[in-house]
């Protein structure tokens, strides 16, 4: 699959205004600022088709783009910015539930997560969320340059444990080396004859 034949589809900012469910698709999810955008733009080798995030929790809807018209790409609102307002946080949680839980096209919830940091609540929270709803999940932990090959081995262990996955069943990332990007096509390629 050619992920660099992308197209930009449509914004929703209702779950009333999502596209036909004419394709599988893949949502990439992650907390304001963790790399999310820059994911996406080395997944299709393009530099700007995601805005990287000047204001973080501002956007607030799912933007559709297709590949080959055989695969959606859905990009989700970041969550768990300290600064959003309560309603804000509510909304986010409306459209985000509304979405993972209702459309049935969703093959697979790509997580991306810090690989530096610490677990955080709101990462597991989601992710134990879409184990109970049976909605496949692949954990990226993306930055993986800004650390040593020793320390991104030991990083990725604790958040392993943290979330009680494998080594196999998530990538260590690098928008900006390009590290996993290669894992990450591959994976999502077996989702689009799904
Ligand atoms: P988003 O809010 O999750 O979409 O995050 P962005 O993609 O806008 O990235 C937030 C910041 O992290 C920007 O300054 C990016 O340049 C930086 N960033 C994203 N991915 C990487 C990465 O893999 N390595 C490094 N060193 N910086 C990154």
């Amino acid at each position: 699959m050619d992920f660099r034949k992308v197209q930009f589809c449509l914004s929703a900012h209702t779950v009333g205004q999502l596209p036909p469910p004419e394709y599988p698709e893949v949502a990439f999810a992650g907390r304001s600022n963790v790399g999310k955008s820059s994911l996406i733009n080395r997944l299709v080798e393009r530099v700007n088709l995601v805005k990287t995030s000047g204001k973080p929790g501002k956007t607030q809807s799912l933007n559709y783009f297709t590949v080959e018209n055989t695969l959606y790409l859905v990009d989700l609102p970041g969550y768990g910015f300290a600064r959003v307002s309560h309603q804000t946080r509510q909304k986010w949680e409306e459209l985000i539930g509304g979405y993972i839980e209702s459309r049935s096209t969703l093959v697979c919830v790509v997580v991306v997560i810090d690989l530096r940091h610490e677990l955080k609540e709101l990462d597991r929270e989601l992710i134990q969320w879409l184990r109970y709803l049976d909605v496949p999940c692949l954990p990226v932990y993306t930055k993986a340059d800004k650390l040593s090959f020793g320390r991104q081995q030991k990083h990725a262990a604790l958040l392993d444990a943290g979330l009680t996955l494998y080594a196999d069943q998530r990538i260590i990332f690098s928008a900006r080396t390009g590290q996993g990007v290669a894992a990450l096509r591959q994976h999502l390629t077996t989702y689009a004859a799904s």
